[in-house]
């Protein structure tokens, strides 16, 4: 911001009048003419020769001026060498508060400096010098300027006198006045400014003048206030339908949903007839509608003799596009044509009010009075919907659904008939008492068969859970007698009312020659202990909720705080992955690395950043590009399911990506990955007490999953995930994992895939899936941490853990697993499943054992030829061992080949002789490795008697 045009003294020529021996030349330059001031008394001594200007006034403030001269010195060397001679100049100065006019007094004058030319003019040719000259700290009204030449040949061509000034400015909205630069010792210059108008600042906006007239250094920043938006250096209104709810340096923002924008300049947009805000909604935030009414509300008796009800809803059509939909009951009771409020006695579970998920259980009714319950649908604005304010209007009438209950007993089974019989099938068909309502639940039946004379030790029977009241079986033997029992389940799946029996023959082989096939197919049945066929064989059906069975059937254990909705109760399972879980926008994930391929796709490690919230590491599960929506809906199932728990032993869901096309699901990060990886890579570096911390950890979170009533079935080492404090989190929660995903999966005859040498006898058996069959579960995680991720049953077949199962065998101890943690595991896979220990109890035990770690010192008996399947004496074909590392590598320890090798150790002979000692000697430090390879060695030398001897 250099101001030259602020130069006030143009032209030398009009204003030196005081002339003593300098005099006017015209003077011809590249063509033109013009008028200097000349002095060239060259080979005259002692001169002293003046030229002075007129009287320049000075600006007040303008205390520092620049003199701009252009001038020519002639050459010296031009004259003759003896003559005096000179080639410089002086510049004086001389303040003064009034104009003297022609008086001229030297002794006034101050010199501010010598002036000598770059250039000097000699015969060859004119040079015209231009030099700029300070003149600072001036005071007075005005000066003069004067020019001394003592013995030079010059002439001054022109002489510009200016000061410098930073001009007048808007910057960031504020307006600063022109200001002129300060001098030397005042370099910079604070200069206070103004906002534009309708721009507004917290600080008074202040800028900084430099001394060469440039503006630096900008304090104080004005914004546009609400309802302007900045335009250049102005702020201007908003458009109508515009809005701009805060002094911010941001641009008006169109009228959010259902609000309206009428007029110009609004800082927010008041909302449309019948949408409403509520307090703590942003004002910049959308309308929202009242929520309409919850649907298909329904009744069912869970526990007849405590006069309990469950009553259960859909969520409202339409939510008014609110997310923070909650429920209330209100309960009248109705006899005779009266109704009025149940009163207090009833009791409601959760609660009547606030109720976030869509059922509610009632209890403490009384039989046979009819009740009227009415559900009512409320989200954040329905309170304020009603108050009269200038933002809102009057709302809808209330949303409501009324439905009346006599509640009664679970249908009983009156008759089964045989509807068509041939030699390898019988169709059956029964009646139910009373009929089942219109919009009422569907009832599920079990049915039960068994060849009638079967030994009754060894019955192979099948259970079928069916939705119609008939049924066509087939694949049965020709010409046998079946006992046939159908019995109606409540809606928690527990068998309730009567059960009929019944007995059926197939028809003989001889009455059709078509059979045969299909007895060999009923044959093939007859193999396994008991099989299951479920008309659930579909898998969308399959759910994993249910936990509830007869070992979970005291009072207390029927009243979870907080149920596991299965997200296929919801018509729409879009609806319900928005409902537990969070939309993240995809431009806050950053994907990273890929860690894992998962059933749907890829798994990416990333990071989530949300605006105001800290970057987190994240996993995100992919679903990889042509996938059908039923395929999308699966892979969204399991954040539907996921979001619905909160514990610090379950992964969190951290979102999920839906509007968009590629579906994500969004959790924590767990560093080191799944634990049972995770123990192989580092076998033998945790102690029991570590390792029982790591069990504690996943029995707190089965704790709280059983305490949820959700049933995991796939509960499994490679299905937990380890972090980097070594905090171990139950995972994989899709309800198509354990039939699709789960490597570990096997067909059964039912159809369904099970993860067999996890899963409890009653749940392969019959799909007995309960809390009970997690925790059988839960003990082959136990087994798999204490023995470092060796794989349960090491390589027997799925056929052969079966069949040992069902002879009573149980896995042993791991190596050096301290014995109160086996006897837990022990517990874990009793054959009845009422008598295992429950994941409460369980959590308990191992908190006890955390907290006197000496409980942990008594070692589990061990046999390392069953234990770690040391091979004996013989390597895998039977043969002695060939070599060391043939050893080494049976014992899954060929790391340490080397060290052998270094140490001397060639052949087996030798290795037979080493001692625990020598081991350590060769490098093996780690103590499960140290161990592992001194069983071995005891094992070849089938000396078991002296394991207890090793103690490391
Ligand atoms: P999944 O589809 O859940 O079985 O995931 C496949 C693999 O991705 C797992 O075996 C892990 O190695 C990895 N993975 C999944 N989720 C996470 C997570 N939250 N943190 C770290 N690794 C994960």
């Amino acid at each position: 911001m250099l101001s030259l045009s602020d130069i006030f003294v143009a032209a030398f020529i009009l204003i030196c009048v005081v002339l003593f021996q300098w005099e006017v030349v015209q003077k011809t330059l590249n063509g033109s003419q013009f008028y200097a001031y000349s002095v060239c008394n060259v080979g005259e001594p002692e001169q002293d020769n003046w030229l002075r200007t007129t009287f320049i006034q000075r600006r007040p403030s303008a205390s520092r001026i620049f003199v701009e001269l252009q001038f020519i010195v002639r050459d010296c060397n031009s004259f003759d060498a003896s003559v005096p001679c000179k080639e410089t100049f002086n510049l004086f100065t001389s303040e003064s508060d009034a104009d003297v006019g022609t008086t001229f007094r030297k002794g006034q004058f101050k010199k501010v400096v010598t002036i000598a030319p770059d250039e000097i003019t000699s015969k060859n040719g004119m040079r015209i010098n231009t030099e700029t000259k300070v003149v600072d700290n001036l005071s007075r009204k005005g000066f003069y300027l004067a020019f001394q030449d003592i013995g030079a040949c010059v002439a001054l061509l022109s002489v510009k006198v200016y000061y410098k000034a930073c001009t007048a400015t808007v910057e960031s909205l504020a307006r600063f006045p022109e200001t002129v630069a300060g001098s030397e010792n005042q370099a910079l210059r604070e200069v206070k400014g103004e906002c534009v108008e309708n721009a507004q600042s917290e600080e008074v906006p202040r800028i900084y003048c430099t001394a060469d007239g440039e503006w630096v250094v900008q304090v104080g920043h004005c914004q546009c206030k609400p309802g302007y938006e900045k335009v250049g250096d102005t702020c201007q209104e908003c458009q109508p339908g515009f809005f701009k709810a805060a002094s911010s340096d941001g641009k008006c923002e169109p009228c959010p949903a259902n609000t309206q924008g009428l007029e110009a300049g609004a800082a927010f947009c008041p909302c449309m007839d019948g949408f409403y805000q509520a307090p703590t909604d942003p004002i910049t935030g959308p309308c929202s509608g009242l929520p309409t009414a919850p649907r298909d509300l329904v009744a069912t008796t869970t526990q007849l003799s405590a006069g309990k009800l469950l009553l259960s809803w859909s969520p409202p059509d339409d939510t008014g596009g609110r997310s923070d939909i909650t429920y209330s009951v209100e309960c009248q009771s109705c006899e005779g044509g009266a109704c009025r409020p149940c009163g207090e006695k009833i009791r409601y579970e959760p609660a009547s009010a606030g109720l976030t998920l869509t059922r509610v259980t009632v209890s403490e009714l009384d039989a046979h009075l009819n009740y009227t319950f009415i559900v009512e649908a409320h989200s954040g604005v329905s309170m304020f919907a009603g108050q009269a304010s200038a933002r809102a209007h009057k709302p809808p009438s209330t949303s409501a659904l009324t439905t009346s209950l006599h509640y009664t007993d679970p249908p009983k089974i009156t008759s089964m008939t045989v509807i068509e019989k041939s030699v390898t099938s019988l169709s059956l068909s029964w009646d139910v008492s009373p009929r089942p309502r219109l919009h009422a639940p569907p009832i599920r039946y079990e049915l039960t068969y068994r060849k009638k004379d079967d030994n009754l030790d060894v019955t192979t029977y099948t259970v079928l859970i069916l939705e119609k009241s008939s049924v066509q079986i087939s694949e049965l033997a020709p010409g046998t007698a079946y006992l046939f029992r159908v019995q109606a389940l409540s809606s928690d799946g527990s068998p309730g009312g009567s059960s009929i029996e019944e007995q059926y023959e197939t028809l003989h082989e001889s009455t059709s020659a078509s059979i045969l096939a299909a007895a060999v197919g009923g044959a093939v049945i007859g193999i396994l202990i008991c099989s299951f066929v479920s008309l659930f064989r579909k898998r969308n059906s399959h759910s994993r909720q249910g936990a509830e069975d007869n070992y979970f059937s005291s009072p207390e254990q029927l009243k979870p705080l907080k149920t596991y909705v299965d997200p296929h109760t919801y018509e729409d399972p879009n609806v319900a992955v928005l409902k537990f879980a969070t939309e993240i926008h995809p431009s806050h994930i950053t994907k990273q690395k890929v860690i894992g391929a998962g059933e749907f796709g890829e798994v990416y490690r990333g990071i989530l950043k949300v605006p105001g919230r800290k970057d987190v590491a994240v996993a995100i599960k992919t679903l990889k590009p042509g996938y059908t929506e039923k395929q999308r809906q699966d892979f969204l199932s399991e954040a539907s399911i996921m979001g619905q728990f909160t514990h610090q032993n379950i992964i969190r869901l951290e979102g999920v990506v839906t509007k968009f096309k590629h579906a994500m699901i969004v959790t924590e990060y767990m560093e080191n990955g799944a634990l049972d990886r995770y123990l192989k890579d580092h076998d033998g570096e945790f102690s029991s007490f570590q390792l029982v911390g790591m069990l504690r950890g996943i029995a707190a979170g089965m704790k709280y999953l059983s305490d949820m009533s959700y049933v995991h079935r796939d509960l499994a080492a490679r299905n937990i995930l380890v972090n980097n404090n070594l905090e171990c989190k139950v995972s994989d929660f899709g309800l198509s994992r354990v039939l699709e995903d789960d490597p570990e999966g096997t067909y059964t005859t039912s159809g369904g895939k099970i993860p067999i040498r996890w899963t409890a006898p009653e749940a392969i058996a019959y799909r007995k899936f309960t809390s009970a069959s997690d925790v059988w579960s839960f003990g082959i995680v136990m087994w798999e941490v204490m023995a470092f991720g060796e794989r349960p049953y090491w390589d027997m077949s799925n056929h052969e853990v079966m069949k040992a199962i069902n002879e009573a065998f149980r896995l042993p101890a791991p190596m050096d697993c301290p014995s109160a943690v086996y006897q837990l595991m022990l517990q874990c896979w009793l054959q009845d499943r009422s008598k295992r220990p429950r994941f409460g109890d369980i959590v308990s035990l191992l908190d006890k054992l955390l907290r006197s770690p000496d409980s942990l010192k008594t070692i589990a008996d061990f046999d390392p030829r069953v234990s770690i399947r040391l091979p004996s004496t013989s390597g895998s074909d039977g043969s002695p061992f060939r070599s060391v590392s043939e050893w080494l590598e049976s014992i899954k320890m060929s790391q340490y080949s080397e060290n052998f090798t270094c140490a001397g150790i060639i052949n087996m002979d030798q290795v037979l002789q080493m001692k625990n000692e020598d081991i350590k000697n060769i490098g093996v430090r780690l103590p499960g490795h140290l161990k592992r390879i001194a069983y071995s060695i005891l094992g070849l030398k089938d000396q078991t008697s002296t394991l207890s001897v090793f103690a490391v």
